[in-house]
């Protein structure tokens, strides 16, 4: 995926370098002042007027002069510096003036034709004259340097040549800075061709330079975000200073934003970003690869730029512009020990070494380009630019693919503890789960054990109120006999007795099992019993004991036909309840009564009601809410020959209870009773209480 990116963005990057402009013709040089441009040209094309010009040195030549003095005009090789001129005498001094004469041939396309002439930057103030006319202007030449004024940027113009032979005149002068004359090409074509030549250029360098300040505010945006990393800071500063630079060399579109700044702080601006790019990319470089730099170079290395950025503050352009030999020197020095470190980096296999070394031999391919392009091998034109877009989009690239992996690094560590967190948060839960659980088992163990000694202290207290009447007539009968009040052995008083001790039995037998059913030492076996079908049975099985006594006995089915009123009970304990119930009734009502057995859903249809109905006596309304109590035997409607013990309705209510049902009466004193208790339809599964 890398890979594809970076073969895409050398192809734009290649396409920026090269097309849109065009083609450069620099067949013909000019020779002796003259210079024939060939007439087979293809049409869009532009011509270097490179080669030996005519030149008068300390001398300004008015073009009307300029035929008649040709005696004493040294033939100088362009573009190149004065410095670099060979005269009799020796090389050219730097500062001077000086007047260049070039004649020109045209080709007819051109002559016929509105020309445009592409003027390089020239240090640094210049007057250009085509056929007599003044054609373009930088800056103001003079004789010395308070009579000039400096200005130096590529500007284009344009002209009717009014023949197929042109004369250009160019008064030069240089008191400002290090370097005097032109180093890039003149270039003359129809004013389309340069025209578009220059509208490529520009919109080259605008694209360069936006590039690069949106890389660099993108990463100091990153470095106000995150402070603590400090490549971004680093990078971005090394591509705002390249895009510094971009901006005031080339077409120099700092002047297009910034129109008044002076000449001599442009330069400060130019060479001060050169300066802060070397230290950004020092300073970025140490971030990168801490290790593999030596902290006593790189200091050295900052303290050398930073003096030369004050010196460029403090000094005027001819001082500090004669120290760019040391600034370049510097740089190169900078560059190789950047790489020496990158190197490094890449032998010790460092995390990006080996996308940062790549990067650094694409710009170097760049910049043997235009070394050959310079040296008039190739004819690319200038890409180094470029170059150094490349390098710092890959180096953009190469943080963003950092972070990127930081981010992923990060989310996968969040996703490992999200997991672990989630893991823990189950093992707690389970964990507490099984805890409230021992907990519930606990509670409920201590509910029972504090219910088991609730019904034996009940059952104790009972038992010593209860059994104390029975025990107390049986006393007294034996008494009786004792003392002869009563014949001994009289079977009358022997069956009293006997009658007693059956009762105080039935006493202690029903206490303990409404103390087991209350402590749950009980154990219940419950199935799922239709009870249409059960409390039929039932209703056969007491029917004979029942009318035996001369009591109607029926039962009634009041369930809906589709419903079976299926429930959970335990048959045998249920048996119990309705046994209590109708012999109760038995009991109770009269012969010739009726007593009724009943079963019915209740309303809300979740529970079915089993019923007891008798015409007897019924119960006093006041002792109604008493009747499930423990020894509740009524007040009026006792029948003393079967004297009761008053237990068997608070069983029964505990046997219910334990379905998860409840009981209910409903009677009125002297019109019968109604016996009732409700079963969950859902029934009751899982009580198991274990017999003690
Ligand atoms: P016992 O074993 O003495 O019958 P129960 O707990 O079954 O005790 O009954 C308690 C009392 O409830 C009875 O003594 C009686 O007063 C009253 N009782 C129970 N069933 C009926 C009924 N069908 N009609 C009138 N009173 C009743």
């Amino acid at each position: 995926m890398k890979t594809i990116i970076y073969t895409l963005f050398l192809i734009l990057a290649s396409g920026i370098a090269g097309c849109g402009s065009p083609a450069v013709s620099n067949d013909s040089a000019a020779s002796n002042g003259v210079m024939t441009l060939p007439e087979d040209g293809q049409g869009e094309e532009v011509y270097t007027l490179d080669g030996e010009w005519e030149f008068y040195w300390q001398r300004f030549v008015s073009p009307s002069e300029v035929f008649g003095s040709g005696t004493d005009a040294l033939h100088v090789q362009t573009p190149s510096a004065w410095s670099d001129i060979q005269t009799k005498g020796g090389t050219l001094p730097d500062k001077g003036y000086g007047t260049y004469h070039l004649e020109m041939e045209l080709p007819e396309n051109l002559a016929d034709d509105t020309a445009g002439i592409y003027i390089p930057e020239i240090a640094t103030a210049y007057t250009l004259w085509v056929d007599q006319k003044v054609l373009a202007e930088n800056g103001k030449p003079g004789v010395n340097r308070s009579s000039m004024e400096p200005e130096h940027h590529p500007q284009t113009a344009y002209f009717k040549p009014e023949s197929d032979a042109i004369d250009l005149v160019l008064q030069v002068s240089e008191y400002y800075q290090r370097k005097s004359g032109w180093w890039d090409s003149f270039y003359i074509g129809s004013a389309e061709d340069i025209q578009s030549m220059r509208d490529y250029n520009i919109s080259r360098e605008v694209f360069l330079v936006v590039s690069l300040l949106v890389m660099g505010l993108y990463h100091f945006g990153i470095f106000v975000l995150r402070p603590s990393d400090r490549a971004p800071l680093f990078f971005g500063g090394l591509c705002l200073a390249v895009a510094v630079r971009t901006l005031l060399l080339g077409e120099v579109l700092f002047l297009r934003f910034f129109a008044g700044v002076p000449w001599e702080w442009m330069l400060k601006f130019e060479y001060w970003s050169s300066c802060l790019g070397i230290v950004c990319a020092m300073l970025f470089i140490y971030t990168q690869y801490k290790n593999d730099m030596n902290i006593l170079i790189r200091n050295s290395f900052l303290t050398i730029f930073s003096l030369m950025a004050l010196g460029i503050l403090v000094t005027p352009a001819l001082i500090f512009t004669e120290g760019m030999l040391y600034l370049q020197s510097a740089a190169v020095l900078g560059l190789v020990y950047i790489n020496i470190v990158l190197w490094t980096a890449l032998v010790r296999r460092r995390k990006g070494a080996l996308a940062h070394t790549a990067a650094t031999f694409i710009l170097l391919v760049f910049v043997v380009n235009d070394t050959l392009h310079y040296n008039h091998v190739i004819n690319t034109g200038e890409t180094v630019s470029i170059g150094v877009f490349v390098y710092l989009f890959a180096q953009s690239f190469i943080l963003a693919s950092r972070f990127t992996s930081a981010l992923t690094q990060s989310r996968q560590l969040s996703d490992r503890l999200e997991k672990a967190n989630q893991t823990l948060e189950d093992k707690v839960e389970r964990r507490t789960r099984k805890l409230s659980e021992t907990n519930q088992e606990l509670e409920d163990a201590n509910h029972r054990l504090e219910r088991m000694y609730r019904a034996r202290q009940e059952l104790m207290s009972n038992i010593s109120h209860e059994l104390g009447t029975p025990m107390t007539s049986i006393q007294g009968y034996i008494k009786g006999m004792l003392d002869g009040v009563v014949d001994r052995g009289d079977p009358t008083y022997l069956k009293l007795v006997y009658n007693k001790t059956l009762l105080l039995q039935k006493i202690t037998d029903d206490l303990r099992e409404l103390a087991k059913l209350e402590s749950g030492g009980i154990t219940y076996t419950f199935e799922e019993r239709n009870m249409r079908d059960y409390v039929e049975t039932i209703y056969f099985i007491y029917k004979e004991e029942i009318e035996r006594k001369g009591i109607s006995f029926t039962w009634e089915d009041h369930l809906p036909p589709e419903r079976n009123g299926v429930v959970s009970i335990d048959p045998i304990r249920m048996e119990q309840v309705l046994s209590n119930l109708l012999l109760n009734a038995r009991k109770f009502t009269p012969a010739g009564g009726t007593v009724t057995l009943v079963v019915q859903e209740n309303e809300s249809r979740d529970s079915i009601i089993i019923a007891v109905r008798d015409d007897g006596p019924g119960i006093e309304e006041e002792e109604l809410p008493n009747v499930f109590k423990r020894f509740f035997r009524g007040g009026a409607n006792v029948v003393k020959t079967e004297e009761g013990v008053g237990l068997g309705l608070a069983i029964s209510a505990e046997i219910v209870r334990s379905h998860g049902g409840e009981v209910g009466v409903e009677s009125r004193k002297g019109e019968g009773s109604l016996f009732y208790f409700l079963l969950p339809v859902s029934g009751i599964k899982s009580i198991n209480h274990t017999e003690e």
